[in-house]
């Protein structure tokens, strides 16, 4: 079965071989030297001024930039599950919340942003996805990250990359916190999350808040090459593996081009069979299609063409499928499901088979149009 969600993606067999050896014990020079080296390799792929592990899945990198980066009022931006769940996370701990709603198809407007801001000055942090995995929404988060820094620079930004870092470049000039998780565009089993931060974000964090969350024990602990409590080793060695791997094949930067040309090809393909692209700005990460057979044509892709793809969830539950784009993903596996949807469409009917989708990707993903 091809897996084609946008989370969990597949893990190449070069990292699962990796993580396959006999357990290693982490309070070891073995171990430490590991952990030096994938620090190494994230600094290059943040682009911030420290970067933290944690042994939990994306969520707990969100709830522990909550927690020790607001100390007042989070505003969040809500334009899918995963923008809801900052607010969650904040009412949870008894912080103030201020929420900008939208539709799973509609990005953050900036001037929305700005206004609530200039109306709270208890506000002191921001939290907003860079990819909206629930809708495969891209928001415009420099942009807002920009406006917000010229009213007021100590609020702090939390910028949720669980499916945009290792998709695309992101410009962490005005980002405090951004966060990773392993089994998006890592390509990592779940269960290890990756937090970079500002030096102003250090700054706020000072002692910490929580306990295993405290992101002042885990940094004081981590730039001794350790970890707070034990480390995910398994996950760790798996996230070298797979960082020395992108390096291997060209670099981040082609893996950025790739997957950027990838997106265009998926998106026009499936444009051409005429089906409708969700989302007002999409993400590179994934493609998402809100159809009336939405849950049809995933049954035909997952029975009869060996491809599994995610649907919606909550109020677009049957309402939309996405395709996942991250990762270092093979030609032929992703020219087969735009081929398996247009096979799916013409046995409902909706188009006879022409091959216009395998088409129209080959011709973007292999540059043939003149
Ligand atoms: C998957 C995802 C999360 C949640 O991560 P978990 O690992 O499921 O806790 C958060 N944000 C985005 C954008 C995601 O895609």
């Amino acid at each position: 079965m091809l897996l084609f969600t946008p989370g969990p993606t597949p893990v190449p067999q070069n990292v699962r071989n990796a993580m396959s050896d006999e357990t290693m014990h982490h309070r070891t020079p073995e171990f430490e030297a590991i952990f030096e080296e994938t620090r190494k390799h994230l600094f290059k792929l943040f682009k911030t001024d420290e970067v933290v592990m944690l042994s939990s899945s994306g969520t707990g990198a969100m709830e522990s930039a909550v927690t020790n980066l607001c100390k007042n009022t989070l505003l969040n931006v809500n334009s899918g599950k995963f923008g809801e769940r900052f607010g969650k996370i904040a009412l949870a701990h008894g912080l103030k919340n201020v929420e900008i709603k939208n539709e799973w198809n509609t990005p953050v407007n900036v001037e929305v942003v700005v206004e609530a801001i200039k109306a709270n000055s208890d506000i002191d942090a921001v939290a907003v996805q860079i990819s909206e995995s629930a809708g495969g929404l891209r928001h415009p988060v420099e942009e807002l990250a920009a406006a917000v820094k010229t009213i007021n620079p100590n609020i702090m930004i939390i910028a949720d990359g669980i499916t945009a870092v290792g998709v695309e470049p992101i410009d962490v000039t005005n980002i405090d916190c951004l966060i990773a998780g392993s089994q998006k565009a890592l390509m990592l089993p779940p269960g290890l999350a990756i937090l970079g931060l500002s030096n102003a974000a250090i700054e706020k964090i000072g002692k910490g808040q929580g306990y295993y969350f405290n992101l002042a024990t885990e940094i004081k602990k981590q730039r001794e090459n350790t970890t707070a409590w034990t480390a995910a080793t398994t996950l760790i060695i798996g996230l070298l593996e797979i960082l020395k791997t992108i390096e291997a094949q060209g670099g981040i930067e082609k893996l950025y081009e790739n997957t950027a040309r990838r997106a265009e090809a998926v998106k026009s393909a499936l444009e051409a069979l005429g089906l409708h692209v969700y989302p007002s700005t999409p993400a590179k990460s994934m493609t998402t299609i809100d159809d009336e057979n939405a849950n049809e044509i995933r049954n035909i892709l997952k029975k009869e063409h060996m491809v599994n793809v995610a649907g919606g969830q909550d109020h677009l539950k049957g309402k939309i499928f996405r395709i996942n784009q991250m990762g270092l993903i093979e030609n032929y596996e992703i020219s087969w499901v735009v081929n398996a949807v247009e096979l799916a469409l013409d046995k409902l009917g909706r188009r006879s088979y022409t091959g216009e989708a395998n088409r129209v990707f080959n011709e973007i993903m292999f540059g043939l149009k003149k």
